[in-house]
């Protein structure tokens, strides 16, 4: 599948297999995530405002995979556009966090590595990083790429921009 300045691909990659932070797992209910306050209930994740009495006090499966440093997603970022924009670029990945969190309370960051030619973006799951690499590309242009591992959940993203 290609789009203007996007590829596509699917191939298998080298990645642990399984997923032990199965989102699909079932917890009493309701149950509250002690980390972040995520509400379990009726059978998914949901931001609360007011945080139910009497529940059962879990690690939700993004808190456990930001413990375990375990993600779903990575997204590379180089070329010189970087290092001048940084901070811009920064604050572009951080909001579409915070905009996709809220309709996905699962899909988090878990870091951002820079050493000033490349960052390293990973995220709790593939959708996350994959809107990252869309929002970069609709903001800043440049290259964008994806791989897929196959019958797996996982995404590796890779985007450039030189000039
Ligand atoms: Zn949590």
């Amino acid at each position: 599948m290609t789009r203007k300045g996007l590829t596509i691909e699917r191939r298998e990659i080298d990645h642990p297999t399984g997923d032990p932070y199965h989102n699909q797992k079932k917890y009493p209910e309701p149950s509250l995530c002690q980390v972040c306050n995520l509400v379990y209930i009726k059978g998914s994740y949901k931001w609360k405002k007011n945080i139910p009495e009497n529940a059962y006090k879990i690690t939700c499966p993004a808190c456990q995979r930001i413990k375990d440093d375990f993600e779903g997603g990575f997204l590379l970022l180089e070329g010189r556009f970087l290092a001048k924009h940084e901070a811009e670029i920064v604050n572009l990945i951080k909001n579409t966090e915070a905009v996709e969190k809220r309709r996905h309370p699962l899909e988090r960051l878990i870091s951002i590595k820079e050493n000033g030619t490349k960052m390293e973006v990973r995220t709790t799951y593939e959708h996350l990083t994959r809107r990252i690499g869309e929002a970069l590309q609709k903001a800043c242009k440049g290259e964008l790429r994806f791989s897929y591992l196959d019958d797996q959940k996982y995404i590796r993203a890779w985007w450039k921009r030189d000039k």
